[in-house]
């Protein structure tokens, strides 16, 4: 058996879209579930679309996400260059044109804009396309030769069958069989002497030995010319897995507006980078049981390309919220800490142990940005209604609060020791002096402490971070407020 090859080729346009991501991704787990080689390579042909930056943004990518490539520009395997551009100054395409010429699978075309301009027209996937009328076809070989010896600007076409079928097969839509006169006699080369994406494309798949070919199903329509073009050569054909389109919550396509399309967009709003990866596996593939946590190395075993489906995938912001907070809950805490600090400092300027405080909030967020709901009230009391002091399900009314809290001021005054252990321990002999359940007494010291019905951690632990001074503050603001309401 061969050895499976998968390349990720993107162009450097700008951000990493999740689409691009997730070809990437498909691309590297079929290499690397079959012990293949997964190669990186830059298709830069188009320079009206290039944008600066924009490859390092692949590179950052693909080593943050661990999609780590055999083969690349940064790495020599033999295959090189793997920069079209670069590949460009080689000759290749050109020579390749060349034999297709030889062969009579394309053409040149003298055909200025003028006459271009004349000709009929297709919408294709949105954009307006010239349906070439084979013009130059009949150019005879003297003419061909004094148009290139004259230095007439010229493209080369490649030569479709204007009767007949073209048939390739996709592991997902299964065979396709297209009218060859639907076809049009597209650009190969352009007029600059560049291959267009299409070309380029083909010959380097098939000159570095590519066996799967994985990319958005917006390729599907021009797949049978390239398929054309692997026949005319007599090159085999690679694999085709195209994937489903990606949706936002609306079922419309993925765009910039769903403020969520790219991986930098998703670091941006305190995504882990598991979690992302995780998720983006799950658009469109799923295993045989319905698990949904994986780590990178689970995923390379257990990742069948088969199993992708057509449909499209939609993507479920709230679910990959949930990801990462599994992700989060399993975290090391060193590594949590390290990441959660940055949105812990900019929530609390207050003295504080921040360790502690990340501890708390660590099984309860879903993402970063949370932390700031979560911990607000170490920075400052809010204001609160007294009402919340009434809990049917502790039996605390505003009466008992005034009571409990008015009983255990001095004793909390009294006590020196602050640590979360030695101020549980005086509160649970207070609740056995006083023969009532935990909450009763639990329930109104947290809320004096934090004004919230919902807090990262229980009355001691607060206590514990905001010192004696401040929570006895806080202690004396609720009897305060609580005498006031009754
Ligand atoms: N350069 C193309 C892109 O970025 C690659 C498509 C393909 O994988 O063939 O969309």
């Amino acid at each position: 058996m061969t050895k499976i090859r998968t390349r990720y080729a993107p162009s450097p346009t700008g951000k990493m879209h999740v689409g691009n991501l997730r070809s990437a991704l498909y691309e590297f787990l079929i290499a690397k579930h079959e012990g293949g080689d997964f190669m990186l390579r830059i298709e830069d042909t188009d320079q009206e679309r290039f944008v600066e930056g924009a490859t390092e943004i692949i590179y950052r990518t693909l080593e943050k996400t661990g999609l780590v490539h055999d083969e690349g520009p940064d790495k020599d395997g033999g295959y090189g260059p793997y920069v079209q551009s670069e590949r460009m100054k080689t000759g290749i395409y050109m020579k390749y044109a060349k034999e297709l010429i030889d062969k009579g699978e394309a053409y040149y075309c003298f055909c200025d804009k003028e006459r271009l301009a004349t000709l009929k027209t297709e919408i294709v996937e949105g954009k307006e396309i010239t349906v070439y009328d084979k013009h130059c076809l009949s150019l005879s070989k003297e003419e061909i030769e004094a148009n290139l010896a004259a230095g007439k600007p010229f493209v080369i076409r490649q030569n479709n069958p204007t009767e007949g079928t073209t048939t390739f097969h996709d592991e997902l839509y299964g065979d396709i069989t297209v009218e060859n006169s639907e076809l049009d006699d597209m650009i190969l080369i352009k007029s600059d002497g560049y291959p267009t994406y299409n070309f380029a494309n083909v010959v380097d798949d098939h000159t570095m030995n590519i066996t799967h070919v994985v990319r958005g199903n917006e390729y599907l329509s021009s797949s049978p010319k390239y398929v054309r073009l692997y026949e005319a050569f007599g090159w085999q054909v690679p694999v085709y897995v195209h994937l489903p389109l990606i949706t936002d919550e609306n079922h419309k396509k993925l765009s910039k507006r769903s403020g969520h399309s790219s991986f930098e967009d998703l670091l941006e709003q305190g995504f882990v980078t598991e979690a992302i990866v995780n998720y983006i596996a799950l658009l469109g593939w799923s295993p045989e049981d319905n698990r949904e946590i994986f780590s990178l190395q689970e995923l390379i075993e257990k990742f069948d390309y088969h199993r992708i489906s057509k449909s499209p995938a939609v993507f479920d912001i709230v679910k990959l919220r949930w990801m990462n907070g599994e992700y989060l809950k399993a975290m090391d805490f060193d590594a949590f800490y390290e990441m959660a600090e940055p949105y812990l400092k900019a929530a609390l300027t207050r003295d504080l142990d921040l360790k502690k405080i990340a501890a708390m909030v660590k099984t309860r967020i879903e993402v970063f940005p949370d932390i700031a709901d979560q911990v607000d009230f170490f920075e400052k009391l809010p204001e609160y209604d007294t009402a919340m002091y009434t809990h049917k399900k502790m039996k605390t009314t505003a009466v008992s609060s005034l009571e409990v809290l008015t009983e255990i001021l001095p004793v909390l005054e009294a006590q020196e020791d602050y640590s979360n252990d030695a101020l549980y321990q005086t509160l649970l002999t207070y609740v056995e002096q006083k023969g009532c359940k935990n909450g009763y007494v639990m329930w109104p010291i947290r809320t004096a402490l934090s004004g919230k019905q919902m807090t990262p951690a229980g009355a001691t632990e607060i206590m514990e971070v905001l010192g004696k001074e401040e929570s006895l503050k806080r202690i004396r603001k609720g009897i305060e407020l609580l005498s006031a309401a009754l």
